[in-house]
């Protein structure tokens, strides 16, 4: 049983996590935060049986969950891992920080992946000892139920961790695209910009949160409105998408101003109940 490390358990690590165990991974959970632990495993435990019960996954829930152990303290975590997976804040000092304390840790065969969805895992990877066994995984949210990987080389990435990681991307029975190490990838890019012009167009007053969503939707058949989509994706992490694309590809990737706002307010989308639509 291959055993990964999921660092960092908000959305897209206890994501991760779970695709992880429905997949027969050994999974190994750190957060900095206990309670950020703790309601990872308690959405883990109540999305994996609702994937069962929905016949998604054929699995028994109480033997998945025992592959399960949560760390706050990141050695005890990472420790005789064959593939760790990076899924905290999107700061591109502290993803650096994480992957040289990693490289310590980990035994010499261990594969470093990186979450991020806009930044370049070349310049994660450039303070380790072992830039060629680095790589990004970028999942997609909520993982268990998105498709799609995107498969990321840094300069010094070699060609058998892309094929490890492909490997592990089809035993996780996902689609994945191989992309260039460019800012944002492929679909953060895109979509980010979309989100950014729909906020822009409501701060202009041109039409509702609501009304700008069901264009998209019921015009251009998107299966989510790029403002709900935003509010899912947190907007503290899409404002930090918008300022690495904003400094690295230039001035088309400004962030709107009302995103910035609604941060400096404390709405952080759905997860804090609360951003461009209300959840309480
Ligand atoms: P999040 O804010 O939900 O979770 C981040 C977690 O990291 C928190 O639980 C926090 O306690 C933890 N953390 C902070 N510092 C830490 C440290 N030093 N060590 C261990 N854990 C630490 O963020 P998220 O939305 O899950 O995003 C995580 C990463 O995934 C980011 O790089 C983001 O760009 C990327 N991503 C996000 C989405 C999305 O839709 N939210 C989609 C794809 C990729």
């Amino acid at each position: 049983m291959k055993k990964i490390a999921v660092i960092g358990s908000g959305l897209m690590g206890r994501g991760i996590a779970l695709v992880g165990l429905l997949n027969g991974f050994d999974v190994r959970l750190h957060d900095i935060k206990e309670t950020a632990l703790k309601q990872a495993q308690d959405y883990i435990a109540s999305e994996m049986k609702k994937a069962v019960e929905k016949g998604i996954y054929q699995v028994d829930v109480d033997t998945c969950l025992e592959h399960l152990s949560c760390f706050t303290d990141l050695e005890d975590a990472a420790k005789e891992t064959d593939l760790v997976i990076e899924a905290v804040l999107e700061k591109i000092e502290l993803k650096i920080e994480i992957f040289k304390q990693l490289d310590a840790i980990c035994p010499a065969h261990t594969i470093l992946a990186t979450n991020t969805s806009t930044m370049s895992p070349t310049e994660i990877a450039a303070q380790t000892s072992r830039p060629e066994k680095c790589i990004a995984m970028h999942f997609f949210n909520p993982p268990h139920k998105m498709k799609l990987v995107e498969v990321v080389k840094g300069l010094d990435t070699n060609n058998e961790t892309v094929q490890f990681v492909k490997e592990i991307v089809a035993e996780m029975k996902k689609e994945m695209i191989e992309v260039n190490e460019f800012p944002g990838f492929v679909a953060s890019r895109m979509n980010c910009l979309i989100g950014n012009e729909a906020m822009n167009m409501m701060m202009e007053g041109v039409a509702s949160a609501e009304d700008i969503d069901k264009a998209m939707k019921l015009g251009l058949n998107h299966p989510m409105g790029p403002l709900e989509l935003a509010d899912l994706v947190g907007l503290d992490t899409r404002l930090r998408n918008m300022e690495y694309l904003h400094e690295t590809l230039g001035e088309k990737y400004r962030p709107c101003p009302l995103l910035s706002k609604y941060v400096k307010a404390g709405r952080f989308g759905k997860k804090s109940g609360k951003g461009f639509y209300n959840y309480n």
